[in-house]
């Protein structure tokens, strides 16, 4: 059970943290830190298991290194998990002893936020470590230029199907108006799309349709829904054998973790004509903002790496038409090409300018 899920995902280091005093128990997964030092966000979750916990952070870490080399960062993959309920465990001592913890893995491991850590959380951490971004004093909200790159994914993916790069006329459905799907939704209305938007919370989806040019459809009927782009930006798992049958869409591009209920889904949507442009690649402003902000760099900056996800899109769907297979599976080659080169010195870990 220890070694098992490490060993299968190819991890280079699995630290387990204890603190009896604060109740601190916590597992640091490193991935891979060929391209660079890993970065992943610590998550606070009451795992039924401990398996469970190790399986998560495992997994969430090797997903980490993908999407940091699919972003062209040098970077590698990592993440935490803080096992127990936030609600009854989360005091600073605690936050203090676990960065601590990440003190001690000397930079091999940047923390972030991520599921019930916030950026209070992460402050209260970075007092005991300089290993640790998304604080109130870093480069700010990262969702709208989450959302800047995916409007450049839903960009190249339109022009690969449709062979015209304008998204003028082009009718998108965003499915969760949150902080990224409304950021997206305002830039795509802003660039002559007719975006269709849709969410459990109708009260807001209301109110927003009052402020923008939007139209709207209700959640339940949001997956049969006829448009050119279907765009997750809600919750994940989305994509599956019931909804894939519903789709009347020609592209599947957003912003949501884990679209895909699973990874074969990939091949179905290809089967079925359906272009799906991977959620890590399109999504990775997110990770491109926190990365600048511990490497140095601006929002500005961040703003134009975001905008460069649609021409490494567009690489590998080109790779994916040339060797027949989905644009998933060339987002991994791509990923894997780079660590490979990197580890076998052919280019620098840091991509030249
Ligand atoms: P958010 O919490 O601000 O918004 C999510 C929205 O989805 C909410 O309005 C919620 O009511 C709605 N929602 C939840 N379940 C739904 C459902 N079944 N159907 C329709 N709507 C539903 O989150 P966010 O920051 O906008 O992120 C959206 C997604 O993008 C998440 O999956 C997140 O993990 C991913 N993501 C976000 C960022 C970022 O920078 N914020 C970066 C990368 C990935």
């Amino acid at each position: 059970m220890v070694f098992g899920p490490m060993v299968d995902g190819g991890h280079e280091q699995v630290t387990y943290v204890s603190d009896p005093e604060t109740g601190l128990r916590a597992i640091v997964a490193i991935h891979d830190t060929t391209l660079g030092p890993s970065l992943g966000g610590t998550r606070f979750l009451d795992y039924d298991t401990e398996a469970d916990a190790l399986e998560d952070v495992t997994r969430l870490s090797k997903a980490m290194t993908y999407k940091a080399a699919a972003a062209d960062l040098p970077l590698g993959g990592g993440k935490a998990v803080i096992l127990g309920n936030p609600d009854d465990l989360k005091t600073d001592a605690l936050l203090e002893a676990y960065g601590r913890a990440v003190d001690n893995l000397g930079g091999r491991y940047i923390t972030s936020v991520d599921v019930n850590t916030g950026v209070e959380d992460i402050e209260v951490v970075k007092q005991e470590t300089e290993y640790a971004v998304g604080t109130g004093d870093g480069l700010g909200d990262p969702s709208p230029i989450t959302a800047h790159g995916v409007f450049h994914g839903i960009q190249t993916s339109a022009e690969h199907v449709y062979g015209t790069d304008s998204v003028e006329g082009l009718e998108v459905v965003i499915q969760g108006l949150g902080k990224v799907g409304q950021a997206l939704a305002e830039e795509l209305s802003s660039a002559g799309a007719d975006v269709t938007v849709s969410d459990i919370d109708e009260a807001h989806v209301a109110a927003f349709a009052d402020e923008h040019d939007v139209d709207t459809v209700a959640p339940g009927d949001v997956y049969e829904q006829s448009c050119d782009v279907f765009a997750p930006c809600a919750v994940g798992g989305v994509v599956n054998d019931d909804t894939i049958p519903q789709l009347e869409c020609d592209i599947v591009a957003g912003a949501a973790n884990n679209i895909l209920a699973e990874r074969r889904h990939a091949e179905v949507l290809r089967e079925q004509g359906i272009l799906y442009a991977p959620d890590y690649v399109i999504n990775a402003g997110g990770l491109i903002t926190v990365a600048k902000e511990y490497l140095g760099g601006t929002r500005e900056e961040a703003y134009e790496e975001a905008a460069a996800i649609g021409d490494r899109l567009g690489e590998m769907i080109e790779n994916a038409e040339r060797q027949e297979t989905t644009v998933l599976t060339a987002a991994e080659e791509y990923a894997e090409n780079r660590i490979e080169r990197a580890d076998s010195g052919q280019e620098p870990a840091v991509p030249a300018e």
